[in-house]
């Protein structure tokens, strides 16, 4: 495999991007915030597969982060991600300095409404006003045929779709199955941060899924139940603080009180101080290496 080609610039980034489509090149684009693991690259080699050109973009988004959340120490290592890009076959990486993407003087925000508001919108306000406006600005920039999102993220998947839609932008979305390590972890790029006792503590997150999602399979409905069965794991957890546990429809995000099959469970928890999310469309489950 070649080595991927590093791009800092807007300009140069747009340049390339559109020379490719004037030959006929369909592109795929990765966002990512970098640091990169297994879910990176499940969303890299799918792109890998559908498009003529792979851009991957690393960047950390300022405006994403709350004050006084982890944009600081959120972990950064390009040479490490230019490597694993690499033997995914990407061919750009697009990674820009943040007066790149916001320059002096920049003043316009993307902000979709009712998706963005609950879960992680009212965990982290602005959060999703950050997301979508970088990720438009990206589109805007690459114009790919086809853009790569984890499912891991859920909400975040939900509100680009909705984005995607409601500005007629022409790029298709491609959600992608959360990754897990083989004891059941999601992957992410935070899990860096924790100790390795954490490490373990961590696992009551997918446990929680796991249990509540076999509990509906097998006939309760009750969301009050199925919410019941996530805290009983979650709280006996010392290390653990629950954020949120909701069950929500997994189109729209409303609030549900009876489950169906397409009810999602998010959930986000503080471990020490990291706080993780993991999700589950109750009625596909989930499964892992160690649970095959
Ligand atoms: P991030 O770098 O954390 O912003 O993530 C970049 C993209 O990778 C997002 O679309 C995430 O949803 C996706 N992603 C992160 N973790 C995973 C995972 N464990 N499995 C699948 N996709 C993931």
């Amino acid at each position: 495999m070649s080595e991927p080609f590093i791009i800092t610039s807007v300009r140069e980034m747009k340049e390339r991007a559109a020379a490719a489509r004037a030959e006929g090149a369909t592109i795929s684009f990765v966002p990512t915030m970098g640091f990169l693991h297994e879910g990176h690259a499940s969303l890299m080699r799918e792109g890998r597969r559908r498009g003529d050109l792979l851009v991957l973009s690393i960047f950390v988004n300022p405006t994403q982060f709350g004050v006084g959340e982890d944009f600081e120490s959120y972990p950064r290592d390009l040479g490490r991600d230019r490597r694993i890009a690499r033997d995914c076959g990407v061919d750009i990486i697009f990674a820009p300095p943040a007066r790149e993407m916001y320059p002096a003087g920049f003043q316009t925000w993307v902000n979709v409404e009712t998706v963005s508001l609950p879960l992680c919108g009212a965990s982290r306000p602005g959060h999703f006003r950050g997301v979508t406006t970088v990720v438009a600005k990206l589109f805007n920039i690459v114009k790919p045929s086809f853009a790569f999102f984890g499912e891991k993220d859920y909400q975040q998947l939900t509100v680009i779709r909705r984005m995607v839609a409601d500005l007629n932008m022409e790029v298709e979305i491609v959600g992608m199955p959360t990754v897990r390590e083989p004891d059941g972890l999601a992957m992410s790029s935070r899990n860096s941060y924790l100790s390795s006792a954490e490490r373990q503590s961590a696992l009551c997150l997918s446990r929680a899924l796991y249990s509540a999602s076999t509990l509906y399979r097998s006939g309760v409905v009750s969301v009050a139940a199925l919410r019941e069965e996530v805290l009983g794991i979650l709280e006996r957890e010392p290390d653990a603080r629950v954020d949120y546990v909701e069950f929500r429809d997994g189109e729209s995000l409303e609030e549900r009180e009876v489950a169906d099959d397409h009810t999602l469970l998010a959930v986000a928890v503080r471990i020490g101080t990291t706080r993780l999310i993991d999700n589950v469309i109750v009625g596909r489950g989930i499964t892992w290496k160690e649970k095959c």
